[in-house]
Protein backbone atom coordinates (compact mmCIF):
# COMPACT_ATOMS: atom_id res chain seq x y z
CA UNK A 1 0.00 0.00 0.00
CA UNK A 2 1.48 3.45 -0.83
CA UNK A 3 2.55 5.82 2.01
CA UNK A 4 -0.28 8.12 3.36
CA UNK A 5 1.52 11.42 3.24
CA UNK A 6 -1.46 13.29 4.71
CA UNK A 7 -1.33 10.99 8.15
CA UNK A 8 1.97 12.80 8.38
CA UNK A 9 0.37 16.30 8.48
CA UNK A 10 0.33 18.11 11.09
CA UNK A 11 -2.50 20.58 11.96
CA UNK A 12 -1.97 23.31 14.45
CA UNK A 13 -4.93 25.75 15.44
CA UNK A 14 -4.94 29.08 15.64
CA UNK A 15 -0.87 29.48 14.41
CA UNK A 16 0.42 32.17 13.74
CA UNK A 17 -2.87 33.80 14.74
CA UNK A 18 -6.48 33.11 15.70
CA UNK A 19 -8.58 31.44 13.65
CA UNK A 20 -5.79 30.10 10.82
CA UNK A 21 -5.73 26.13 10.88
CA UNK A 22 -2.01 25.89 10.45
CA UNK A 23 -0.63 22.44 8.07
CA UNK A 24 2.53 21.99 9.82
CA UNK A 25 5.55 19.97 7.40
CA UNK A 26 7.53 19.59 10.24
CA UNK A 27 6.02 16.20 11.51
CA UNK A 28 6.08 15.08 7.47
CA UNK A 29 9.73 15.43 6.80
CA UNK A 30 10.90 14.01 10.44
CA UNK A 31 9.59 10.93 9.21
CA UNK A 32 12.13 9.42 6.68
CA UNK A 33 9.90 7.55 4.58
CA UNK A 34 7.44 10.62 4.34
CA UNK A 35 10.15 12.92 3.37
CA UNK A 36 11.81 10.46 0.90
CA UNK A 37 8.24 9.50 -0.85
CA UNK A 38 7.79 13.16 -1.36
CA UNK A 39 10.68 14.15 -2.91
CA UNK A 40 10.52 11.03 -5.40
CA UNK A 41 6.67 11.54 -5.99
CA UNK A 42 7.19 15.35 -7.29
CA UNK A 43 10.91 14.32 -8.94
CA UNK A 44 9.16 11.48 -10.89
CA UNK A 45 6.37 12.93 -12.19
CA UNK A 46 8.39 15.80 -13.92
CA UNK A 47 10.90 13.57 -14.66
CA UNK A 48 10.69 13.74 -19.09
CA UNK A 49 9.84 17.33 -18.92
CA UNK A 50 13.41 18.64 -19.38
CA UNK A 51 13.52 20.42 -16.67
CA UNK A 52 16.71 22.42 -15.83
CA UNK A 53 16.00 24.05 -12.63
CA UNK A 54 14.16 23.48 -9.35
CA UNK A 55 13.31 26.63 -8.05
CA UNK A 56 12.19 26.64 -4.34
CA UNK A 57 10.39 29.48 -2.56
CA UNK A 58 11.58 30.46 1.06
CA UNK A 59 11.30 28.90 3.19
CA UNK A 60 9.90 25.54 3.13
CA UNK A 61 10.34 25.55 -0.60
CA UNK A 62 13.95 25.18 0.06
CA UNK A 63 13.52 21.97 2.03
CA UNK A 64 11.49 19.87 -0.87
CA UNK A 65 12.83 22.09 -3.52
CA UNK A 66 16.33 21.21 -2.81
CA UNK A 67 15.64 17.34 -2.44
CA UNK A 68 13.61 17.75 -6.23
CA UNK A 69 16.77 19.33 -7.42
CA UNK A 70 19.29 16.40 -6.23
CA UNK A 71 17.03 13.58 -7.15
CA UNK A 72 16.25 14.76 -10.55
CA UNK A 73 20.05 15.83 -11.41
CA UNK A 74 19.50 19.93 -11.71
CA UNK A 75 20.42 22.69 -10.05
CA UNK A 76 18.73 24.67 -7.32
CA UNK A 77 17.34 28.19 -7.64
CA UNK A 78 16.29 29.68 -4.19
CA UNK A 79 13.78 32.59 -4.29
CA UNK A 80 14.10 34.59 -1.46
CA UNK A 81 12.37 37.34 0.68
CA UNK A 82 13.73 40.75 -0.05
CA UNK A 83 17.39 41.53 0.98
CA UNK A 84 18.59 38.27 1.57
CA UNK A 85 20.32 37.38 -1.95
CA UNK A 86 23.88 38.98 -2.22
CA UNK A 87 23.98 39.34 -6.02
CA UNK A 88 21.94 41.26 -8.34
CA UNK A 89 18.70 40.48 -7.88
CA UNK A 90 14.82 40.65 -9.62
CA UNK A 91 12.09 41.08 -8.02
CA UNK A 92 8.09 40.77 -7.61
CA UNK A 93 5.90 42.28 -5.40
CA UNK A 94 2.65 40.48 -4.45
CA UNK A 95 -0.51 41.62 -2.05
CA UNK A 96 -0.97 39.80 1.57
CA UNK A 97 -3.62 40.16 3.50
CA UNK A 98 -2.44 43.11 5.02
CA UNK A 99 0.62 44.79 2.83
CA UNK A 100 3.10 43.70 0.27
CA UNK A 101 6.11 41.58 -0.14
CA UNK A 102 8.08 40.74 -2.47
CA UNK A 103 10.48 38.25 -3.63
CA UNK A 104 13.72 37.81 -5.12
CA UNK A 105 15.66 35.96 -7.40
CA UNK A 106 19.21 36.54 -8.41
CA UNK A 107 19.62 38.09 -12.21
CA UNK A 108 21.73 36.68 -14.73
CA UNK A 109 21.01 32.81 -13.75
CA UNK A 110 17.94 32.05 -15.81
CA UNK A 111 17.38 32.55 -19.54
CA UNK A 112 15.26 31.47 -22.19
CA UNK A 113 17.21 28.26 -22.88
CA UNK A 114 15.71 27.10 -19.43
CA UNK A 115 13.23 25.18 -18.37
CA UNK A 116 11.90 25.83 -14.47
CA UNK A 117 10.02 23.45 -11.96
CA UNK A 118 8.85 25.59 -9.07
CA UNK A 119 8.52 24.19 -5.43
CA UNK A 120 6.66 25.01 -1.98
CA UNK A 121 5.37 23.09 0.42
CA UNK A 122 1.57 24.40 0.26
CA UNK A 123 -0.50 26.97 -1.83
CA UNK A 124 -3.29 28.63 -0.46
CA UNK A 125 -4.47 31.94 -2.03
CA UNK A 126 -1.92 31.39 -4.95
CA UNK A 127 -0.40 34.64 -4.47
CA UNK A 128 2.94 33.73 -3.31
CA UNK A 129 3.26 31.12 -6.43
CA UNK A 130 1.70 32.97 -8.99
CA UNK A 131 4.18 35.93 -7.82
CA UNK A 132 7.25 33.40 -8.20
CA UNK A 133 6.00 32.15 -11.82
CA UNK A 134 5.98 35.76 -12.88
CA UNK A 135 9.73 36.45 -11.76
CA UNK A 136 10.81 33.35 -13.20
CA UNK A 137 9.17 33.80 -16.61
CA UNK A 138 10.62 37.56 -16.66
CA UNK A 139 13.66 35.90 -16.71
CA UNK A 140 12.82 34.73 -20.30
CA UNK A 141 12.66 30.93 -18.74
CA UNK A 142 9.48 28.84 -19.14
CA UNK A 143 7.85 28.61 -15.89
CA UNK A 144 5.05 25.86 -16.62
CA UNK A 145 5.08 23.62 -14.09
CA UNK A 146 4.81 23.82 -10.38
CA UNK A 147 4.28 21.07 -7.51
CA UNK A 148 3.34 21.66 -3.82
CA UNK A 149 3.25 19.55 -1.09
CA UNK A 150 -0.11 20.66 0.29
CA UNK A 151 -3.21 22.16 -1.94
CA UNK A 152 -6.00 23.82 -0.29
CA UNK A 153 -8.37 23.62 -2.59
CA UNK A 154 -11.16 25.89 -0.79
CA UNK A 155 -8.89 28.99 -1.27
CA UNK A 156 -8.37 28.66 -5.26
CA UNK A 157 -4.81 29.02 -5.31
CA UNK A 158 -4.09 26.19 -7.79
CA UNK A 159 -7.26 26.73 -10.04
CA UNK A 160 -5.47 30.93 -10.46
CA UNK A 161 -2.24 29.49 -11.49
CA UNK A 162 -3.90 26.88 -13.63
CA UNK A 163 -5.67 29.95 -15.43
CA UNK A 164 -1.61 31.24 -15.68
CA UNK A 165 -1.01 27.78 -17.85
CA UNK A 166 0.87 26.37 -15.05
CA UNK A 167 0.40 22.56 -14.44
CA UNK A 168 0.06 21.86 -11.01
CA UNK A 169 0.83 19.08 -9.08
CA UNK A 170 0.01 18.49 -5.31
CA UNK A 171 0.74 15.49 -3.01
CA UNK A 172 -2.19 16.08 -0.50
CA UNK A 173 -5.71 18.22 -0.52
P1 LIG B 1 -0.56 31.74 -0.60
O1 LIG B 1 0.32 32.80 -1.17
O2 LIG B 1 -1.81 32.29 0.03
O3 LIG B 1 -0.85 30.63 -1.61
O4 LIG B 1 0.21 31.08 0.62
C1 LIG B 1 1.23 30.13 0.39
C2 LIG B 1 2.48 30.50 1.13
O5 LIG B 1 2.20 30.70 2.50
C3 LIG B 1 3.48 29.37 1.02
O6 LIG B 1 4.80 29.88 0.83
C4 LIG B 1 3.33 28.63 2.34
O7 LIG B 1 4.58 28.18 2.82
C5 LIG B 1 2.69 29.63 3.28
N1 LIG B 1 1.54 29.06 4.01
C6 LIG B 1 0.28 29.50 4.01
N2 LIG B 1 -0.51 28.75 4.80
C7 LIG B 1 0.28 27.79 5.31
C8 LIG B 1 0.05 26.65 6.20
O8 LIG B 1 -1.06 26.36 6.69
N3 LIG B 1 1.14 25.89 6.46
C9 LIG B 1 2.35 26.14 5.93
N4 LIG B 1 2.60 27.17 5.12
C10 LIG B 1 1.58 27.99 4.80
Amino acid sequence: MSLDLKSLVRTIPDYPKKGILFRDITTLIEDPQGFRESVKRISEAHADLGITHVAGIEARGFIFGAGVAIEMGVGFVPIRKRGKLPGETIGQNYVLEYGVDTIEIHANVLNSHHKVLLVDDLIATGGTAIAAIGLLRRTGAQADHAAFVIDLPDLGGADKLRSESVQIQALID
